[in-house]
């Protein structure tokens, strides 16, 4: 299986955004991660028999959302967590705590043409703690795509994020999707 988890709840009272040029400006944490999901979803072009769209609860409060879909996580699933990211770069997306050898050689071939970085650990300087750290206790396969998005604390103010980053993430996930059977890791 592959699980796709974008948290759904956000850290503020009410939502602003505004599309300036090439970016969206406003609060995005994690309305980008959820619209790259679901972006992946209206793309008609994933098969749920092996893929699970999670939009999840409370991941700022203590990450109950995770913490329940991660009963259903066996060893050998494949997570994906999108969530914004402050990771300083000018690629479309990042990926990060990509620990897993096996994965790293999967998304890098898999994702040959995209414009993106990918770490092992997290280099985002607003915040390191999200689903990945729920995950990470069920299966050593799991990632954070993050949309990078800029110019403050996407917790609490206006960031920045680009349109295409969302559009490039979410075709990212596509890709990922359609050849996971060349990654299926032996049990
Ligand atoms: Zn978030």
């Amino acid at each position: 299986m592959i699980f796709i988890s974008a948290h759904a709840d956000t850290n503020y009272k009410r939502v602003n955004l505004r599309i300036e040029g090439d970016s969206y400006v406003g609060y995005l944490d994690n309305y980008a991660g959820v619209y790259t999901a679901v972006k992946a979803f209206f793309s008609g072009e994933i098969n749920f028999d092996y893929v699970r769209i999670e939009l999840t609860p409370d991941e700022e409060i203590d990450m109950r959302g995770a913490r329940q879909v991660a009963k259903e996580v066996k060893k050998n699933d494949l997570v994906i967590v999108i969530d914004v990211t402050g990771t300083p770069t000018d690629k479309d997306f990042v990926i990060e705590k990509c620990q897993s050898h096996i994965v790293r050689k999967f998304l890098v071939k898999v994702l040959d043409g995209f414009s993106y970085d990918i770490y092992a650990d997290c280099p985002d300087p607003v915040a390191n703690e999200d689903e990945v750290d729920v995950y990470k206790h069920k299966t050593e396969y799991c990632f954070f795509l993050g949309i990078p998005c800029h110019g403050g604390d996407y917790n609490f103010e206006d960031t920045k994020c680009k349109i295409r980053s969302i559009e490039h993430a979410a075709e990212a996930v596509i890709k990922i999707c359609r050849e996971y059977d060349k990654f299926i890791p032996a049990e």
